[in-house]
């Protein structure tokens, strides 16, 4: 006998696909997540073109001149460090080409705990994964002084080996450059779909209509928010400042990317990026002394030996960056097909009495329209992931990832959330 039950809510099945006819793709967003949905797309085929207002790719979030992969690993199953394990082994196979060409570097990232806690968890994930040291080592004193090239106070570590940096603005620009994908200079404002056109109008703020495309994704970050379509999502900007450091003889050496507290990367043409700084209520670019205080507070608790590689830095003399991440409640990021948030709040009201109900109800989403957002402090490690998954999903190809994974990233995932913890 077939057992046809239901067991779990299909809101993330799309009710009525709408049809992919001209296969046009236009992105809004010439950062990370925006270049690697571009090349994943046009990979399967898609016409693609990429908006932002700025004319050249990585010149906000995405524009350091060295970010880091950024592992994060735990010692439980959750949701969190599932998609963060998924989405490292994808990236570093990503950016293998880049740092085969000297974009960057795959030194090998170094975690030094921050707490006694840490201590415990880095014991437990170093078990976990005992079998799988091309992920992730445990190391002592000894062994991480040893990679590290520089003397180091900590006493263990956890060694990323396949991890290490990259300079996001290069990687954003050559991945439309080398795949020859248009960037158009325009400042998108609203989205209007023609549903006999089967097409998107993107508009801008005179509400002139700049591009037309049967297949939008949104890549803009925290202002995704700005479109009537994905204003509901529960991003969060967030400020953040890089400091830029001059290396000494001895901090030369630093062969790996330090991590704890903060982030340290091995100098290139002669200086340090170490950071980041994380403010909510502040909403200025500008390079901040108070901020480059933090980030070198940061590197000696990180590690007093990397302080001590460092010297004193003149603060007055430094230079930096800021710019803001985009941030989601629940630290994962938001990759998929938009939702008609009112049909499903319709078609889902009954989990504000029953939460455990069973509907046998596909989800409502919008036409053709895609997000791909919410990286937080992630972005170079989750952007090829979230990206292969949007891309397979626009051209109907199975699931890279397990429902459970596409689902906790999924855009619609907070309105089902919602709506049964009755904060809708
Ligand atoms: C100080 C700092 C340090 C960081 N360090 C790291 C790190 O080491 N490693 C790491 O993985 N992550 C790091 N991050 C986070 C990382 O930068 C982001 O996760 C990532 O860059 C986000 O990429 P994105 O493409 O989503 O956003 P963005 O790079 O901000 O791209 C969004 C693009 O959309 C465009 N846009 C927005 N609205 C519109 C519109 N209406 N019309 C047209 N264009 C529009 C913008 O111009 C922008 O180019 C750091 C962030 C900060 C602030």
């Amino acid at each position: 006998m077939s057992d046809d039950r239901i067991t779990e809510l299909p809101w993330y099945l799309v009710k009525q696909p709408a049809p992919i006819i001209t296969k046009e793709v236009t992105i809004i967003g010439a950062g990370i997540a925006g270049c690697t949905a571009a090349v994943a797309l046009q990979r399967r085929g898609f016409k693609v073109t990429v908006v932002d207002r700025h004319p050249h790719a990585g010149a906000e979030a995405s524009g350091n001149s060295q970010g880091i992969v950024y592992p994060k690993l735990s010692p439980r199953d959750d949701v969190l460090p599932r998609v963060n394990l998924a989405a490292i082994q994808f990236c570093s196979d990503y950016y293998q080409p880049f740092w085969d060409r000297g974009l960057g570097k795959q030194c090998g990232i170094l975690v030094v705990p921050e707490s006694p806690k840490k201590v415990e968890d880095f014991a437990q994930i170093s078990q976990r994964f005992a079998d799988r040291p091309e992920i992730v080592q445990s190391v002592d004193n000894k062994q991480l002084c040893k990679l590290a090239g520089i003397p180091l106070r900590a006493k263990t570590a956890l060694y990323f080996p396949q991890l290490g940096w990259l300079p996001p603005a290069l990687i954003c620009q050559q991945l439309l450059e080398t795949h020859n994908i248009p960037l158009i200079q325009a400042d998108i404002h609203s989205l209007d779909h023609d549903k006999d056109k089967n097409s998107w109008a993107l508009k801008d703020s005179a509400g002139l209509c700049i591009l037309n495309s049967e297949t939008v994704v949104i890549a803009s970050a925290f202002d995704c928010k700005n479109f009537a379509q994905s204003e509901y999502l529960p991003l969060r900007k967030i400020r953040g400042q890089i400091s830029q450091l001059p290396c000494t003889a001895e901090s030369s050496q630093l062969q790996t990317v330090i991590c704890g507290e903060g982030y340290f990367t091995p100098a290139e043409n002669g200086l340090h990026s170490c950071g980041a700084t994380y403010n909510k209520d502040i909403f200025t670019r500008e390079v901040r002394d108070q901020d480059h205080q933090t980030n070198i507070a940061q590197i000696s608790a990180t590690d007093p030996g990397l302080a001590a590689a460092l010297g004193e830095p003149a603060i007055e003399s430094l230079s930096g960056r800021a710019n803001f991440r985009c941030t989601t409640p629940d630290y994962l990021p938001i990759s998929g097909p938009l939702p008609n948030v009112p049909e499903m709040l319709k078609d889902y009201a009954i989990l504000r009495r029953d939460a455990k109900t069973v509907l046998p109800t596909r989800g409502s989403y919008l036409p053709n329209l895609y997000v791909n957002c919410g990286m937080g402090s992630r972005g170079l490690s989750y952007a090829p992931l979230t990206a292969e998954v949007l891309a397979a999903q626009i051209a109907g190809e199975t699931p890279v990832l397990e429902q459970a994974l596409l689902n906790a990233i999924n855009p619609a995932r907070f309105i089902i959330r919602d709506l049964k913890r009755k904060r809708i």
